[in-house]
């Protein structure tokens, strides 16, 4: 068999979501996610991002006997699985394609019933660390029967519990598995066994987008816009289902093997229509004003919020730095203000988008359809290409017409 139907035959196993056997009800704890636990989440992405510090308890992982390891029962394809894999593997190729067509087909044809499939841990060969967050430490991982490498992140329920992070989590795994874009990072599936959660994830071969911008510094135009696009392709998909992801900042971007950036991290993501809540999350630097402004009733904020943390995302990709960086007070006063200053070595198009997107008003914020037409989008990126060097190429070409 070869990568490209053994990664088919993958991607279309629906997993039926029992993460409710989980916990006792009663267990559950309301998770407020305050300013202060979003913050220590940063902090922890941001120390992590510095290098891989794992210790690795690989043999304990593996030592798990199936019979212990619960199980999830798992759909055989259906056929508007069948039609998923086949958009998804064809838009993995074109980043910038609207799979907006699946989600019509996905809602009008019936899912079928079909017999159940097994997920356990047996069914793994568990590889070398990729990272460690707060909760979560990702293994990379070989599905044994197809070779389907994926990221397996596991994580130790009493943590969960203890971070009051539960329905977060819970959260997380049901958004994102009904999500499948080629800017999206796939949750495949999940399984459980009586302490671990086990979230099959798709392989980010490139990492975090944290560390290149590091390392980098800055991004060149050419690079940056044409992640732009791509961010502004997964949340118009996002959006279009109701999904506003709240966190958008570069810990929470991977970088395929293509160099395709893939959103993750859904843990502060909610479906659009219950977006009446005070909840703060975010890092501070990406907070829009309508989430920090104390507005008398209710904070009431829409996915409009991810405009404004897409214009953080471009000054930052830009300038190595975010726009309102400051003292935590400063930045907030900032930040409602809209105060900051476009350095002069970006390009007048860049400083267009990154006022625009940048607008106090949410409603006054230019639309992700608009973001794809502006013209700083539109002299970057070629429809459909991914974040390649193009003097780079062109520079390639060169030396080969210069070798004849
Ligand atoms: P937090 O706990 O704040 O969410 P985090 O996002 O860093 O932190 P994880 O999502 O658990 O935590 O991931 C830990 C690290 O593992 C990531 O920072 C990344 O370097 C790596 N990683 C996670 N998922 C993948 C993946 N699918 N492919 C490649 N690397 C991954
Ligand atoms: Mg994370």
């Amino acid at each position: 068999m070869g990568t490209q139907t053994l990664e088919a035959s993958f991607e279309r196993i629906t997993v039926n979501d029992d993460y409710d056997d989980l916990y006792n009800p009663s267990a559950y704890h309301k998770s407020k996610g305050s300013l202060s636990t979003a913050m220590t989440l940063t902090g922890l992405a941001t120390s992590t991002s510095a290098g891989n510090r794992m210790k690795l308890p690989l043999q304990k992982l593996q030592s798990t006997t199936t019979t212990t390891s619960t199980i999830t029962k798992v759909h055989l394809p259906s056929q508007v699985a069948q039609h998923n894999r086949d958009q998804s593997s064809s838009a993995a190729s074109r980043p910038s394609d609207d799979p907006s067509a699946l989600t019509h087909v996905r809602s009008s044809i019936p899912q079928q019933p079909s017999s159940p499939k097994l997920f356990h841990l047996g069914m793994f060969e568990i590889g070398k660390p990729l990272g460690k967050g707060k909760f979560g430490r990702v293994y990379l991982a070989k599905h044994r029967s197809s070779g389907f490498i994926c990221a397996l992140k596991v994580l130790h329920k009493s943590e969960l519990q203890m971070g009051k992070v539960e329905k977060q989590v819970r959260r997380e795994i049901e958004i994102q598995s009904n999500l499948a874009h080629p800017n999206i990072l796939r949750l495949y599936g999940h399984f459980h066994d009586a302490k671990r959660i086990f979230l099959i994830l798709e392989f980010a071969g490139k990492g975090e987008l944290y560390k290149h911008l590091r390392k980098e510094v800055r991004f060149p135009e050419w690079k940056a816009a044409q992640y732009i696009a791509q961010m502004a392709a997964a949340l118009k998909y996002l959006h279009k289902k109701h999904v506003m992801h709240r966190d958008i900042k570069p810990e929470n971007i991977l970088v395929g093997i293509h160099g395709e950036i893939k959103i993750s991290d859904f843990g502060w993501s909610v479906h659009a229509p219950n977006n009446r809540r005070k909840t703060m999350c975010g890092t501070l630097d990406y907070l829009p004003p309508e989430m920090i402004k104390p507005t008398g009733n209710d904070s009431f904020y829409s996915e409009k919020v991810d405009l404004w943390s897409l214009g953080v995302l471009t000054y930052e990709f830009l300038c190595g730095e975010a726009p309102f960086e400051d003292e935590p007070l400063k930045t907030q006063k900032r930040i409602v203000r809209c105060e900051m200053t476009v350095p002069g070595y970006v390009s007048a198009e860049a400083k267009d988008l990154i006022k625009k997107l940048l607008v106090v008003d949410p409603e006054k914020r230019i639309s992700l359809e608009d973001v794809e037409r502006h013209p700083w989008i539109i002299k970057h990126c070629v429809k459909g290409e991914r974040a390649t060097n193009r003097s780079a190429e062109l520079a390639k070409m060169m030396r080969k017409s210069g070798d004849k």
